[in-house]
């Protein structure tokens, strides 16, 4: 019911928590984070209250400097350790978080399965990483664009991949997604007052819109995959 990423300079994990615990009030059954360390997607996620996580997370002196997290509402599957997120591809390449409802998941997954694509979880979500990995060819951003056109339903999603570190890709539908601007740093959460502790510059994105965020720059797309000239929104109100 909650996502936010980071990506910059910093160690991702204190932020992500940090960014998860200000979404608390949207409800939860679950909480999860995703890293990029080494190369390498790291994935803790558990069923039941952030503290749990954050608990199992203390004392973590991984480097990590990109990631994203989640709290779960479960609509496809129980809150479980295995349907918390973020959820990732038979490689381990690509890891996601994903808020809202993938409606045609069931065919999705039929078809997936038929190319050999295994599932581990019980949730709509779980389609989405294993398409991005159907569908990448050296593009993260091509490879969602495409998994865009063959879903249905509402969400707000981000993808993190090993083989483009550093960089977030993100999209919207029925689902709130906001970009937090920071300098040499960069930031997605559901809501704003994730984002307070490190920014008052925003993009409050649209439906149909991908924002692709590395730690130097932002850019968003249309449907189409054309550039959008976003303006900025400053938040003037304390959280
Ligand atoms: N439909 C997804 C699930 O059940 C996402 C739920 C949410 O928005 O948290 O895992």
């Amino acid at each position: 019911c909650g996502i936010v990423g980071y990506t910059g300079p910093r160690r991702a994990v204190p932020i992500l928590l940090g960014g998860l615990a200000k979404l608390e009030y949207r409800g939860y059954d679950s909480a999860g984070i995703a890293v990029l360390e080494d190369g390498v997607i790291k994935v803790h996620k558990q069923a039941g209250k952030l503290a749990g996580l954050a608990e199992k997370l203390q004392g973590y002196n991984g480097q990590a400097r990109t990631g994203i997290g989640h709290t779960r509402w479960a609509t496809h599957g129980r809150p479980s350790d295995t349907n918390a997120h973020p959820h990732i591809d038979c490689s381990g390449r690509f890891a996601v978080v994903h808020n809202g409802i993938i409606e045609n998941y069931l065919e999705l997954r039929e078809w997936l399965g038929s190319q050999g694509h295994q599932f581990t979880s019980e949730t709509d979500t779980e389609v989405l990483p294993h398409l991005v990995e159907h569908f990448y060819r050296g593009d993260l951003v091509e490879a969602v664009c495409r998994v865009v056109e063959h879903i249905r339903g509402s969400y707000a999603m981000v993808v993190l991949s090993a083989d483009e570190p550093e960089k977030l890709v993100a999209v919207r539908q029925d689902s709130p997604l906001v970009v937090g601007l920071g300098q040499g740093e960069n930031f997605l959460a559901s809501d704003i007052p994730a984002l307070l502790a490190h920014t008052r510059r925003t993009y409050i994105l649209d439906d149909g819109e991908m924002a692709v965020l590395t730690p130097e720059e932002v850019r968003i797309f249309n449907r189409s995959g054309e550039p959008v000239e976003k303006r900025v929104f400053e938040v003037k109100w304390e959280a």
